[in-house]
């Protein structure tokens, strides 16, 4: 069987989670790592493969079958997703919600001239949560639909934090509240306000000398920040920082409770939950899952940009759809 050639674009956290990843898919191999930076400088873990400039991957249409776009969201993506999708299948996990149906028509555009399937926004949120949202509401029209986010690093926020004068460092983890996740367990559907659903904990390296309760107000009373929650924050040393804070985990909750029945007696909750050790792995194994389906569905003769909710599921599997029919016990 030949292997799924995948070219890996940026090579950050995410670039790096998904060299790690194809190592566990024995369908695909890494043909490649393209990056902005000098190649030369980049030290990547896999034996025998290479970075290459950026500009290179034009030339190499014919040994790539499948591009991830690991580069930043709010910049990049909108400017090389087009420009791969004009050349190559890709898989990216675009997360500018906001921006995501423009973004898909400006890929759409280039990968139905091309032929070539760009699947956008695949992650996890967007991404796994977009598809049990989906599920969940189809199969439980009568219910309500909540998302919880964390325990877990919120990168936007320690920029924000970092930002604060007198802030040398920061970590913004962001943690749902229990009580609230137990009420709709129970079968409750509470309307909550954005206090009652997540707590803010923040850690932070202030600059000697620096006045620690105007950070603290100064954090505390950000407007579309942190002014909305209860938010705790911990003044730390650089030491406990590089300790205990350097990882990014991640994860959440999409719960959907839903009632059935002729007077509405039956209740019924899904729950769909992740807990990650780190982000950026996780999100890069759901990009490869969906570059595997990126891949069949073009030989199959489709083209176009597609989202999560266009894949089969099992498009997303190593396995054949005689053995998936086999394993449905
Ligand atoms: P990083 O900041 O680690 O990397 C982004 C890019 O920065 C890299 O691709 C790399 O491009 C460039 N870069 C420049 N200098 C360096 C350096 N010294 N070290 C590492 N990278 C460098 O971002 P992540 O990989 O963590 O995330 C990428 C995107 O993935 C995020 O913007 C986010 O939107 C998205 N994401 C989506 C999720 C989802 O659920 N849909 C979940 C998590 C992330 P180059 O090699 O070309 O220099």
């Amino acid at each position: 069987m030949s292997k799924i050639r995948i070219g890996i674009v940026g090579y950050g956290n995410l670039g790096k989670g998904a060299e790690l990843g194809i190592r566990q898919n024995e369908d695909m191999v890494l043909a490649g790592v393209f990056t902005r930076r000098d190649p030369s400088k980049i030290k990547l873990m896999t034996e025998g493969a290479k970075a290459y400039r950026i500009e290179d991957a034009k030339n190499m249409t014919d040994q790539i079958d499948v591009m991830i776009l690991c580069s930043g969201s709010m910049s990049d993506l909108p400017e090389q997703g087009p420009f791969f999708a004009a050349s190559f299948n890709t898989v990216d996990g675009f997360d500018t919600h906001a921006k995501i149906p423009q973004y898909y028509d400006a890929m759409d555009k280039e990968a139905k001239a091309a032929g070539k399937v760009c699947v956008i926004s695949s992650g996890w949120d967007p991404g796994m949560f977009s598809l049990n949202r989906l599920y969940a509401e189809a199969i439980l029209p009568q219910g309500h639909n909540y998302t919880f986010w964390g325990k877990g690093v919120s990168q936007g926020h320690s920029d924000a934090i970092r930002r604060v004068e007198g802030v040398v460092n920061a970590k913004q983890y962001t943690i749902p509240i229990e009580s609230a996740l137990e009420r709709i367990r129970q079968g409750e559907t509470p309307e909550f306000t954005t206090r009652e659903k997540h707590r803010r904990e923040c850690y932070v390296v202030a600059a000697e000398g620096a006045d620690k309760s105007k950070i603290e107000h100064e954090i505390k009373t950000m407007p579309n920040y942190f002014a909305d929650y209860d938010t705790e924050v911990h003044f730390i040393t650089q030491e406990e920082f590089d300790k205990n804070h350097g990882g990014l985990a991640h994860g959440g909750f999409v719960l959907q409770s839903g009632k059935t029945g002729l007077n509405n007696e039956n209740n019924h909750l899904i729950e769909y939950r992740i807990k990650l050790d780190s982000n950026a792995d996780f999100t890069a194994n759901v990009l490869l899952a969906y570059a595997r389906a990126a891949y069949r569905m073009n030989k199959e003769g489709c083209s176009g940009a597609k989202t999560v909710f266009d894949i089969a599921p099992a498009y997303l599997s190593m396995k054949s759809g005689e053995q998936l029919r086999k394993e449905m016990l």
